[in-house]
């Protein structure tokens, strides 16, 4: 039984190097991502070259796993640290959750450094109020407002 192919996550504000679209993350296999267009390929696109760029993401657990429902990370490789991740072999706390049997996926992506995850973790409601698989009201008033993104620009406040 395979699951139901997810949606591309964009990361607005990342670029394809090659013709300036917008690009995204999405999900090939149950381990593996890969770096695509957010929307329809360009024409004129000679193929997707990712941007040099960190981001942060935003991993949603399937069920909770006991409290923790997400786990914000890093990477300057995006692909690769998620394959990792979804391997057990990254955070001790995705592979705790994996082997208890939640599923994991990512739900967003945002241009940023280590930094910027670091400020992100020390809010400690953030990872909820920032996942679009979490609705709540907090969540909802703010994208009423149009403020769907807290970093904006990520590392503005630097
Ligand atoms: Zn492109
Ligand atoms: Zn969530």
């Amino acid at each position: 039984m395979s699951p139901p192919p997810a949606p591309v996550v964009a990361c607005p504000g990342l670029a394809c190097a090659a013709c300036g679209a917008w690009v995204g993350c999405e999900r090939v296999t149950q381990t593996r991502w890969a770096w695509v267009h957010a929307g329809l390929r360009p024409p004129g696109c000679p193929g997707l070259a990712p941007p040099a760029a960190t981001v942060v993401y935003l991993l949603h657990f399937v069920p909770a796993y006991r409290h923790a429902r997400h786990y914000l990370g890093f990477a300057d490789d995006l692909p690769a640290r998620l394959h990792t991740q979804a391997s057990g072999r990254g955070a001790r706390l995705v592979a705790v959750a994996l082997a208890a049997g939640c599923q994991i996926s990512l739900v967003r992506l945002w241009p940023g450094t280590r930094d910027d995850e670091r400020r992100m973790k020390n809010q400690r409601a953030v990872p909820r109020l920032l996942c679009p698989a979490c609705p709540t009201r907090a969540h909802a008033r703010r994208l009423a407002a149009g403020q769907g993104v807290l970093l904006d620009p990520p590392g503005g406040a630097a």
